[in-house]
């Protein structure tokens, strides 16, 4: 393609965010240095470059009490395998425009084809119940699912 990007530079002020960051917790903000951080188990985060660190969370607080409240919050969280797998099909996705085989999406999010499958039913649950709270036929999609609601309201 003749379209070429150059790699973003992330604009003003890309450099300084990493020597600061916001507790997860108050959301103040807090020198890099003084940081506290832990990694706790998340199903919906996927590392973006790195499969082996997908499912955990990197949070950063202010202080021992706010991360401490923060793994407490995670630790009471459900870890949804289905979420995860759906996390990781979204991933592998992202830089596809066209529809991709299930064989194919297996392969590219590290899954198995029963994994991608659930994770893509996962993504389309999530889909159907956004639609029927928002009501909004252009929401975010699903990815080929044979089942359309069919007559729906208004014509
Ligand atoms: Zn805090």
């Amino acid at each position: 393609m003749e379209h070429y990007e150059p790699p973003a530079d992330g604009g003003a002020g890309a450099h300084d965010a990493s020597a600061y960051d916001l507790c997860d917790h108050c959301g103040q903000v807090v020198l890099g240095e003084e940081l506290l951080g832990a990694l706790v188990p998340d199903s919906s985060a996927v590392h973006a470059s790195d499969p082996a660190l997908d499912g955990r969370r990197v949070i950063t607080a202010c202080s021992a009490e706010h991360l401490a409240a923060l793994v407490d919050e995670y630790r009471g969280r459900p870890f949804v395998p289905e979420e995860q797998w759906a996390a990781k099909v979204c991933r592998a996705l992202a830089d596809y425009e066209e529809p991709v085989p299930l064989a194919v999406v297996a392969a590219l999010s590290g899954l198995s084809e029963h994994q991608a499958q659930q994770g893509v039913d996962w993504h389309n649950a999530r889909a159907r119940e956004w639609r029927a709270q928002y009501g909004d036929p252009d929401a975010p999609g699903e990815y080929g699912d044979p089942d359309g609601p069919g007559a729906g309201p208004g014509d």
